[in-house]
């Protein structure tokens, strides 16, 4: 039957703690940055619309028919800007 000295069990159990806080802490990156990255990615899509280009609101304005930049209502306007505030009305 063999012994180990007492050092070496201490040594062993240390390099354990270190390994498993690396392993600890690389999960915990992956996770957080997992996190991260959904969170930017439910982010943009809610507030562009699907081509990216344009803020969501101005796409539901523009589709009730009212003026992008200020919300005014441009039915049956015939003068091609916003009464409200000059836009020009996009078709
Ligand atoms: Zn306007």
């Amino acid at each position: 039957m063999e012994s180990y000295p007492l050092a070496n069990t201490a040594e062993i159990g240390r390099m354990d703690i270190e390994t498993s806080l690396i392993l600890v802490f690389l999960v915990s990156a992956i996770v957080l940055g997992g996190a991260i990255l959904a969170l930017v990615a439910w982010w943009s899509q809610r507030h562009t619309d699907k081509r990216g280009t344009e803020p969501r609101k101005m796409t539901e304005r523009r589709e009730r028919g009212e003026c992008v930049i200020c919300g005014y209502d441009l039915k049956g306007n015939l003068s091609g800007r916003c009464p409200e505030c000059g836009t020009r009305i996009w078709q």
